[in-house]
């Protein structure tokens, strides 16, 4: 399979969870993970018409961003250090995952320093997974509370990464969860705070996460193959 294979499976079977499900096309964004992934190929899949690119690492995101069109948008989807902000502050459109105080703090603080606004999401732990990153559902609605209250930094969602399954369905129960934090959130009207954007859906559930209400999947594998990480 090439590469333009692998994207128009992708892209059908998201259209096919959208129309199941009775949304509109616009409401979900197509997120092309490119961690490992040479910049050759992320020209590839961006000349097919994709912009939106997602990486988990600062130093990727730094070592691949002038060596590509200046038009894409990139998407920090992996855990952040609170001293690595400075870096991608001015370089990516979205934060996916934000999940402490501390971080939205200095978020806010280089946002401000850069005289721009930050879109960020909150990352959930929906499942409660010892090893995950992300607030708990209990914290959730208190941490949102406190970091509206920043200035440079707009709350615009949540994120999700669900717990790696065989069978997709196993995963339903957690996008149903997050598509309800989300309305409840949302029925709050906390200042400064949106909830326009559910990020949630990898290779392996994208299209039940769709069915599910998630607005924007992150998928890699299923379009560049698998990740060598030697
Ligand atoms: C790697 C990664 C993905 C993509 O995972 P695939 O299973 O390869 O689609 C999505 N979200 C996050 C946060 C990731 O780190």
């Amino acid at each position: 399979m090439s590469l333009k294979d692998n994207l128009d499976e992708v892209v059908s079977n998201i259209n096919s969870a959208i129309s199941k499900a009775g949304r509109r096309p616009e409401d979900v964004t197509l997120i092309a993970v490119s961690k490992t992934k040479p910049v050759s190929m992320i020209q590839e899949i961006y000349d097919l018409g994709v912009r939106d690119f997602g990486e988990n690492r600062v130093q990727e995101i730094l070592e691949k961003y002038d060596r590509l069109p200046s038009d894409i948008n990139w998407h920090l989807i992996g855990h952040l250090q609170t001293n690595k902000v400075k870096y991608i502050i001015d370089k990516v459109c979205l934060i996916h995952s934000v999940d402490s105080y501390k971080l939205a703090a200095e978020i806010s603080k280089e946002a401000l320093k850069h005289s721009r606004t930050m879109d960020i999401l909150i990352e959930v732990n929906v499942a409660g997974e010892e090893s995950k990153f992300g607030v708990r559902p209990d914290d959730l609605e208190e941490l949102v509370r406190s970091i509206a209250k920043l200035p440079g930094i707009c709350i615009k969602g949540l994120m999700t990464v669900a717990p790696y399954v065989v069978d997709p369905e196993e995963n339903r129960g957690i996008f149903v969860k997050m598509k309800q934090f989300a309305v409840d959130i949302s029925k709050k009207s906390i200042d400064n705070v949106s909830m326009d954007y559910i990020s949630m859906g990898m290779s392996g559930d994208y299209t039940v996460a769709v069915e599910e209400g998630s607005t924007m999947v992150r998928v890699g594998t299923s379009i560049f193959g698998e990740r060598n990480y030697k």
